[in-house]
């Protein structure tokens, strides 16, 4: 158990991140989620989820685009909390374009969002991890972050900073503090995002759901099915428990062996 941990989970309104936030809110933990999303929904969620858990949920709405909205949750996480023990790095935001057509605002903000809000929470709450003693970042990476793809040269490029900033946080942390900094690399997870991207490809190859679905997993060589939230989420909460101490700068696929096995796809 977490119990009296506080954590703060980034872009936890839904998909990945809302299920790392249910599972820390059901090992005791108080969680501040963030992220974007219809107001009375979020509203909804957040009292469900104390009602049901009993520990404090809160939520700020800091848009990770800025550094001053990242400051402001992180500032506001404190504030309510006292301090943060937990931080999982996972909001994020998507765009598709070939390198010689990708309009460099939505490259600045894809940084700002999926690398830079990170490296500034770390900043803020990591004093106050080393004066309690104790703290936990997660940061969620993607096996694109190991091996690139067509389009994406964004993400590739942010997944792949966040594996070198948490082994940078790792470095500057594991002699002297009980602060743990490490990286998870999910395949591909059944999020309401990839519910879109699956949309979009039933779509464009006019076939049923099923064979569609196949054959999206199959392009990503997951024979096995969707990774579900749950179990990436049980990983992250090992990484948060006392028992995962001396794990720190790893960076841990969690993707049907997909990373491990590039060469037999090709
Ligand atoms: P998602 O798109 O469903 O959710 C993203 C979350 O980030 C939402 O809560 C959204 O509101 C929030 N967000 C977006 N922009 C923000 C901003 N400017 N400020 C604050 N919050 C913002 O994503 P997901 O599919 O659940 O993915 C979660 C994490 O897992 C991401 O880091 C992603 O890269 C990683 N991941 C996902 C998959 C997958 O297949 N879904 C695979 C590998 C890695």
């Amino acid at each position: 158990m977490l119990t009296g941990k506080r954590a703060l989970v980034t872009g936890s309104t839904r998909g990945l991140g809302q299920a790392i936030a249910r599972a820390l809110a059901g090992e005791g933990c108080d969680v501040m989620l963030n992220g974007f999303g219809d107001a009375a929904d979020i509203e909804g969620d957040r009292a469900a989820l104390e009602a049901e858990t009993g520990v404090r949920v809160r939520y700020h709405g800091g848009d990770l685009a800025t550094e001053e909205g990242a400051d402001a949750l992180a500032d506001a996480a404190m504030a309510a909390f006292g301090s943060v023990d937990i931080l999982v790095n996972n909001a994020v935001i998507r765009h598709f374009h070939a390198a010689e057509d990708f309009p460099r605002a939505e490259w600045r903000k894809a940084l700002a969002v999926n690398l830079s809000a990170p490296f500034y929470l770390i900043q803020r709450v990591l004093p106050g991890m080393r004066a309690g003693g104790w703290g936990r970042i997660v940061n969620i990476a993607s096996v694109m972050g190991l091996a690139a793809r067509a389009g994406r040269a964004d993400y590739i490029t942010a997944k792949t900073g966040l594996i070198g900033l948490t082994r940078a946080i790792a470095a500057e942390t594991r002699l002297d503090a009980n602060v743990t900094c490490n990286a998870i690399c999910p395949g591909s997870v059944l999020t309401p995002n990839t519910e879109i991207k699956i949309a979009e490809f039933i779509a464009e190859s006019g076939l049923p759901r099923e064979e569609a679905v196949a054959e999206f997993l199959r392009m990503r060589g997951q024979a096995m099915g969707f990774i579900q939230p749950e179990r990436v989420a049980k990983l992250a909460v090992f990484l948060c428990q006392d028992s995962s101490f001396d794990m720190t700068g790893a960076v841990m696929p969690i993707d049907q062996g997909r990373s491990a096995t590039w060469l037999e796809q090709d």
